[in-house]
């Protein structure tokens, strides 16, 4: 055997040995130790001390322990450096084991080989793990692990301060013991998935520091394994989220404004619309009155122009007749004065400038007067007069003319807006406190969505085929009389039904 070694060339990247029982003397040696240790195996044969004067110091307190054991008779191992010179120097493993023969130790066999490579890996493992190590403690987030019980076993100092806490402090607690009550439930919820899976997940936290402090962090958490697949434990980093949190709470409070400001934007462009239209209804308005007006006033000029030539040129017109012309001249003329008044009187009365002549007089008197003068249009109409006003002297202290004027108009108007063989009912009684007037009349009506604007001036209901010609002031001018007497008027009204007409006024005795 010890012939066969000799054969191994010298630059084998192993080493055998084999010594006596004691360690005393060397009994083979490889000569491939040359290439190590700078000996030859002879020299080293006969001075086995050679081998340690080569040997690291620092190594020799593992080297005395692996000779210990091996005389104890146990098979052994070490790793040490071997410096052959300056320039050269070589990582070797030694493993040995004792040789017995019947039950008796007779001597140990061993090789000794490089682990270079295998040192190496070591010394860069425990390199990466030293700069982990830094990492771990310098690191800004907030790096931990917990046991399988949910109790923390690590946690890195930076990320326990970012919690007030120390490390020490946290270690060996329950990680929900440091959880913000609002986001418990969904903690556990969120760990729960965590356990039942393998692979990275990811979940917003809120962490509650030591002094109260609410802290939101973003956990990327993983659970460990042992080599059964059984779970022991949990490791995280996660990232403060806070300010970004807030951030985020800055922008949707923002966009909520912006949503805000939109909506009061549209409801301005809506309030905009609104007042054009509003223009544009008042200008439409204004259009029709102009043109309503000019009607109004061309028709009875063309009957007083009319009849005046007609006088002019006939001389030989008999007195009967030019008579009745210069009647209907006069009417027509008298009609076109109201009509003046009454523009006159709207834009006077609203001007504030209306100064009430008040008299006392007996105001069932005027309205009889009124019902007998619009005698004659309800007849062409062959519309039945129902009237009710009692005998009796009803005194009131008010303007006669406007008066007058309010009951005119609105029995004008309960003819004109009649049918062909209506009725007109007129009412009045004493309330003792007040004189109320009732006008009604079976005529057209006023449809509901015009009720509203009825008593706005130059206001007409439009019925496109069937237009009765006037210039919207009259029921203008009825409520402001109204109103400067202090009365009261209501209207109620049901198209193709016909209208109702209350007026109260306050009797002499019981003005304000
Ligand atoms: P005008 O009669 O000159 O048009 P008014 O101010 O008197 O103006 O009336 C305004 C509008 O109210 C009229 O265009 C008419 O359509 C409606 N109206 C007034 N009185 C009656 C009524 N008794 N029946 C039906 N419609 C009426």
């Amino acid at each position: 055997m010890q012939n066969e070694f000799q054969n191994i060339p010298e630059n084998f990247s192993a080493i055998f040995i084999r010594s006596d029982k004691e360690y005393q003397n060397i009994i083979f040696l490889s000569p491939s130790v040359q290439k190590y240790f700078g000996y030859s195996s002879e020299e080293i044969i006969s001075s086995p001390k050679l081998l340690f004067k080569k040997i690291e110091v620092a190594h020799f307190s593992e080297v005395k322990e692996f000779f210990r054991r091996l005389k104890k008779g146990l098979p052994s191992i070490v790793d040490f450096t071997v410096i052959k010179n300056e320039n050269e120097k070589f990582f070797l493993r030694f493993r040995a084991v004792p040789y017995y023969e019947e039950d008796k130790l007779k001597y140990f066999d061993g090789i000794m080989f490089e682990v270079y490579e295998e040192l190496q890996q070591k010394a860069l493992l425990e390199e990466s793990e030293k700069q982990l190590k830094v990492l771990f403690e310098t690191a800004e987030d907030l790096i931990f692990i917990l046991d399988s019980s949910g109790n923390f076993v690590l946690v890195n100092a930076n990320g326990a301060l970012a919690l007030e806490y120390l490390t020490d402090e946290m270690k060996g607690k329950h990680i929900l013991s440091f959880i913000d009550e609002s986001t418990k439930s969904s903690f556990i919820k969120a760990f729960q998935k965590l356990l039942a899976s393998s692979s990275v997940q990811t979940f917003e936290t809120r962490f509650l520091s030591k002094y109260g402090k609410s802290i939101i962090f973003e956990l990327n958490a993983r659970t460990i394994f042992d080599d059964y697949k059984k779970i022991i434990g949990v490791i995280a980093i996660g990232r403060n989220i806070t300010s970004r949190n807030s951030l985020e709470d800055k922008v949707k409070d923002l966009s909520h404004k912006l949503v805000e400001a939109r909506r009061i934007i549209s409801v301005e462009r809506d309030r905009a619309k609104q007042r054009i239209s509003v223009l544009e209804e008042l200008n439409r308005l204004k259009n029709e009155f102009v043109s309503n007006i000019s009607h109004e006033l061309r028709t009875p000029l063309a009957s007083i122009i009319g009849f005046s030539e007609t006088i002019d040129s006939d001389t030989s017109m008999p007195e009967e007749m030019k008579k009745e012309f210069n009647k209907i001249i006069l009417e027509e003329a008298k009609r076109l004065a109201n009509l003046i008044n009454d523009v006159l009187d709207i834009s006077r009365i609203e001007g504030g400038k209306i100064v009430l002549n008040k008299t006392e007089f007996d105001i069932n008197e005027i309205l009889r007067n009124c019902v007998e003068k619009i005698r004659p249009n309800a007849k062409a109409k062959r519309i039945t007069l129902s009237v009710d006003i009692p005998p009796e002297v009803v005194l009131v202290l008010a303007d006669e003319e406007r008066i007058t004027q309010l009951f005119e108009n609105l029995l004008a108007n309960a003819v004109k807006f009649n049918v062909e063989e209506g009725r007109v009912t007129v009412l009045a009684q004493n309330l003792f406190k007040e004189y109320e007037v009732i006008i009604s009349d079976t005529g057209v009506g006023i449809p509901a969505q015009d009720l509203p604007f009825i008593f706005q001036k130059f206001y007409r209901v439009s019925r496109p085929g069937t237009e009765i010609p006037g210039t919207g002031l009259g029921l203008a001018l009825v409520k402001q009389i109204v109103d400067h007497h202090k009365g009261l008027i209501t209207l109620q009204s049901e198209e193709n039904k016909g209208t109702t007409l209350i007026i109260k006024l306050p009797l002499l005795n019981y003005q304000g």
